[in-house]
């Protein structure tokens, strides 16, 4: 594997992404050699640590996630480390963090190539990005930022962030990451739909009568309440890792794999994104928030949640376009904490068509993303002693050795940045649509709540609020996960 050079600056090196996931993906691309003799990181935080105790991070942080290590590798890797203390607000910082880089430069003949790391809480992202270019941050090789979730909190202030971050980066030098797009099952969502006829042919709006996309999850906010206040399940999951895929579910063929022809192909879809009417959003969308049980808080009782929050913890709906494969069939998602277990799924749920058997079984293709990775199609045959029609599942489920050799999806992704591939990352184009969606659905919500109606309660470790099932455009259809 070639050995990029590069220095890599992290904006909140002491966090809690920092550590559990950037750290160990380092070491992984370090091992294989795609990053070596010719990298180094700064990491910045406000702590006032040294070199050495950040080092002292980074191997925890390796050892956490690796069952065997070589030691020897590690303590050359944690040598690439430098720690440098920094309030992003405080212009001089950026002059001591210039210096470091351009020494660093030097040091490892890193031929003046930068990555900027935003992993930091959001408000800052527009101050880090305006610093780099007032105090000239960027080098004179490639210069690449990565941006972590969520891009702004609806299109005004994204446009704004964009503002600030495209007055130093190019549109293809900005990797706003996701790290769904990193998912093995995810990135299986192309090939499935494209290399097999049998698939191929029926992935159309004849054939498919709704697709519906599931990603809830066990735990609550946990210590996060006050993080999930100012966001909610719209904007947490659906804003981006939902409408990503749904995004590759839905678009056309693309006419090749290069990253441009798969935005163009997003992008072509997306522009015809239908933004569902308030007498829309009544019918087809429902809000929850989860109660408390004997042994666990209500949402409006975790800490530094409001007594009288009206934040979603759930949220089921409806996406449509105009355009594409899948022209006006309805692609429903939920998503939600405290549900039943962490399940994240795709059913594709094909047309039941009358024939000489009469009533078959309603026909699926399932993807399931986590925790198991598994494809299963079901099949009708003749039940083998009486008359009528019984239902099969044909199922592809991955070996635990597979699973094994599937990588973390920021490794994955950051390996993405390296070599300058942004087919998995999210382009301006889409993220304007994705959030010019999700304002209407704010704005009605808003409204709704200013006329005293509240987000639905549901119990805990449940499929989230008895509403979500009257999502559905016909009295036909129903949730296949439920
Ligand atoms: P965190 O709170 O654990 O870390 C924040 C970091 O920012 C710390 O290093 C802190 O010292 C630093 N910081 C805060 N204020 C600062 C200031 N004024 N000047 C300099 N440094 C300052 O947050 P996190 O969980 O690591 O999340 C970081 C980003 O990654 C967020 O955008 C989050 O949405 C995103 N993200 C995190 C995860 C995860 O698993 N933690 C997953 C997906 C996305």
């Amino acid at each position: 594997m070639k050995n990029i050079p590069v220095i890599m600056i992290i904006f909140g090196g002491s966090g809690d992404l920092a550590h559990r996931k950037l750290y160990p993906a380092l070491f992984n691309l370090y091992e294989q050699g795609l990053i070596h003799d010719n990298f180094a990181v700064i990491a910045t935080a406000r702590r006032p640590w040294s070199h050495e105790y950040l080092r002292g991070q980074v191997s925890d942080a390796v050892h956490e996630t690796h069952s065997e290590v070589n030691e020897n590798n590690l303590a050359e890797f944690a040598s690439h480390f430098y720690y440098q203390s920094h309030d992003v607000t405080n212009v001089e910082h950026y002059e001591t963090l210039k210096n470091l880089a351009q020494e660093l430069d030097d040091r490892y003949s890193s031929q003046g190539n930068r990555i900027f790391y935003m992993a930091m809480a959001p408000r800052f992202f527009g101050t880090i990005a305006e610093h780099i270019n007032d105090q000239h941050l960027t080098s004179t090789g490639f210069n690449r930022i990565v941006v972590e979730k969520p891009f702004g909190r609806d299109l005004t202030s994204a446009e704004e962030l964009n503002k600030q971050i495209t007055a130093s980066f190019a549109e293809d030098d900005i990797f706003r990451i996701d790290h769904y797009l990193g998912k093995e099952m995810v990135q299986n969502i192309l090939p499935l739909r494209l290399t097999n006829p049998l698939i191929k042919n029926v992935w159309n709006n004849e054939n498919i009568k709704n697709i519906q996309v599931t990603l809830a999850e066990r735990l609550g906010v946990e210590a996060r309440g006050g993080y999930y206040e100012t966001s909610g399940a719209l904007r947490d999951m659906v804003q981006n890792h939902i409408f990503q895929i749904i995004t590759l579910l839905a678009m056309p063929e693309p006419k090749d794999l290069t990253s441009k022809s798969i935005h163009e192909a997003k992008q072509e879809l997306l522009s015809s994104l239908v933004i569902p009417s308030e007498k829309e959003i009544a019918a087809h969308f429902v809000r929850g928030q989860y109660l408390g049980s004997d042994v666990t808080f209500g949402y409006r009782q975790e800490p530094n949640v409001a007594a009288d929050s009206q934040t979603e913890t759930f949220v089921a709906g409806e996406v449509k376009f105009k355009k594409g494969p899948l022209a006006g069939t309805p692609i429903y998602f939920r998503t939600g904490k405290e549900m039943r277990e962490k399940k994240n799924r795709i059913d594709i749920v094909l047309k039941h068509k009358s024939n000489q058997y009469g009533r078959a079984h309603s026909n699926n293709i399932t993807i399931i993303i986590d925790p198991q990775m598994q494809i299963f199609i079901t099949i009708n045959g003749k039940k083998i002693n009486e008359s009528g029609i019984r239902r099969e599942d044909l199922s592809y489920l991955f070996s635990q050795e597979e699973q094994n050799q599937v990588p973390d999806g920021y490794e994955r992704l950051l390996h993405d940045v390296f070599i300058n591939d942004s087919t998995n990352f999210t382009h301006w184009s889409e993220l304007k649509n994705y959030w010019h969606f999700i304002d209407q659905i704010e704005e009605v919500w808003q409204k709704e709540n200013e006329q005293g109606h509240e987000p639905e309660q549901y119990l805990p470790y449940r499929m989230g609020p008895k509403a979500a099932n009257k999502i559905f455009e016909t009295p036909t259809e129903r949730w296949i996960y439920d």
